[in-house]
């Protein structure tokens, strides 16, 4: 998601921006290579399978921030959290006329929708991925229009999380779903937010120069003051310990918060 007036840390002058377009094009290759070598190498065995792709393998790639092993679809770049959507979204009835609202699209929901027979549709503040271009705060679309609403990891960015909070539960259908993530500190009771902070104290704080808070234990009830009716759901209680391991859902993020339509 990209956020309004975001303010990037760069380098001064025009040979530090080489130095970092270099330094990333050469990161994003050795990435590549990387993702290339493990799919041929390591597809064999059938021992973890991507329920996004199909891909199977004896383990998924490693992340790179943070580092982590056996967690990122050599072929699809799926994590966690897309395989536990994919396997929730397979498993849920499709009403008729079905559609899903994704923010901030990522690229790996739209064939799963259209192919179990939805109306797949995008909203991004600003990205060219997205199929429509609007704010997360006043969405572009009347009220009741979608059965499953997507937010993953955008609600951190949000100034207003909970205008945002309060949109997606204005999109649903009756019967309708949003999944949302976001990431959250367990050991933290309250969350922790500075809407004013800088950029580097918000790398500092918050672990991203365009986070503006940290969830803590309190975030679903934060959510519901917000007017959702959600519950949080981890994936244990979702999913078996085979289909965990078969899926490697083990990662940063362990739960959904699941709302439904007012
Ligand atoms: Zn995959």
């Amino acid at each position: 998601m990209t956020m309004p007036h975001e303010v990037r840390p760069r380098r001064s002058g025009a040979l530090g921006a080489t130095m970092h377009r270099t330094a990333g094009a050469v990161d994003r290759r050795f990435r590549r290579l990387e993702r290339t070598a493990h799919r041929r190498l390591l597809a064999v065995g059938g021992r973890v399978e991507c329920p996004v792709c199909g891909w199977s393998g004896v383990s998924f790639a490693a992340s790179h921030k943070p580092r982590r092993s056996n967690r990122i679809c050599p072929r699809c770049s799926s994590s966690e959290r897309d395989r536990a959507l994919e396997l929730w979204l397979v498993d849920r009835p499709v009403p008729p006329g079905g559609r899903v609202l994704e923010v901030a699209p990522l690229g790996l929901l739209a064939s799963t929708a259209r192919g179990l027979g939805y109306e797949h549709v995008s909203v991004d503040l600003s990205s060219a991925r997205a199929d429509v271009l609007g704010d997360l705060c006043r969405l572009p679309f009347p009220a009741e229009s979608f059965d499953v609403v997507v937010c993953f990891h955008v609600l951190e960015h949000v100034p207003a999380d909970l205008e945002a909070v309060g949109e997606i539960a204005r999109m649903l259908r009756p019967g309708g779903q949003a999944v949302i993530s976001v990431p959250w500190g367990p050991a933290q009771a309250v969350t922790e937010e500075d809407l004013e902070a800088g950029p580097e104290e918000r790398q500092r704080r918050f672990g991203q120069t365009d986070h503006v808070r940290n969830y803590g234990r309190d975030v679903t009830d934060r959510f519901r003051s917000g007017g959702l009716l959600v519950d949080e759901v981890p994936w244990r209680t979702m999913y078996g310990s085979e289909e965990f391991r078969h899926h490697a859902l083990d990662g940063d993020d362990d739960r959904f918060w699941i709302a439904t339509a007012r």
